[in-house]
């Protein structure tokens, strides 16, 4: 994998040239060599002092991760990632919204992000309290952008809480993300389109540290 045998030789935070040398699905390769670097404890050290310089010069990372705010899930850390490297984006649940539309397009518009990665998790709190039909305060508004994916997996396989039931919304909720993503931004959609960006799902479990890559279009290596 030779850019992420360049990303390896850097001593501090990616530069321009490096990522606009990357295509969306060298870019897939560098997280998931990233997630390996973790799964094996072999974390990739870099000087702090050239990563806080280069990177306060200019921000050139080479994805956007759409992640749960759930304190199991340190995105950073699960892809051996460094200052400079991703833009992360958390809400609980993983789910979009116009400001995390908006934020998403200007990763990848404006900053140069060739990827996009929606990350969800095993035993998600809001996964569970959608499922559920939890109902308190600002928590209510949140869980209904999960209520599609609770839906069309009640719809088949019952209302019954099981660890399987519950791990198949997260999934759901995963792909009714992506999806949401390419229907509700015209950039975003036609970025993917041209192939200047790659939009992939994940799902972290929280008992192992594995992320398991879904939502990836044929023929690419996961
Ligand atoms: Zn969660």
């Amino acid at each position: 994998m030779p850019k992420t045998e360049d990303y390896l030789a850097l001593d501090g935070a990616i530069n321009e040239a490096f990522q606009a040398s990357l295509t969306p699905w060298e870019a897939f390769r560098l997280l998931q060599s990233g997630h390996e670097r973790f799964l094996n404890h072999l974390t990739h050290r870099r000087s702090r002092g050239n990563l806080l310089a280069d990177a306060a010069a200019g921000q050139y990372p080479y994805a956007a991760v759409l992640g749960c705010i759930d304190s199991r899930v340190p995105v950073e850390e699960v892809f051996d990632a460094a200052f400079g490297d991703m833009f992360v984006a958390r809400v609980a649940g993983n789910t979009v919204s116009n400001d995390i539309l908006g934020s998403l397009e200007y990763a990848c518009k404006y900053a140069g992000a060739k990827l996009i990665l929606v990350l969800g998790h095993t035993k998600c709190g809001a996964v569970q309290g959608a499922w559920s039909k939890l109902v308190d305060g600002h928590i209510t508004g949140l869980l209904e952008h999960i209520a599609p994916a609770v839906e069309a997996t009640q719809a088949e396989r019952g209302t019954d809480p099981t660890e399987e039931n519950l791990h198949a919304c997260v999934a759901a909720n995963v792909h009714h993300t992506v999806e949401e993503i390419r229907m509700r931004s015209v950039i975003l959609a036609e970025m993917e389109t041209d192939g200047r960006i790659a939009i992939v799902g994940g799902l972290y479990d929280v008992s192992s540290g594995q992320v398991e890559f879904v939502d990836v279009p044929q023929g690419v290596e996961v």
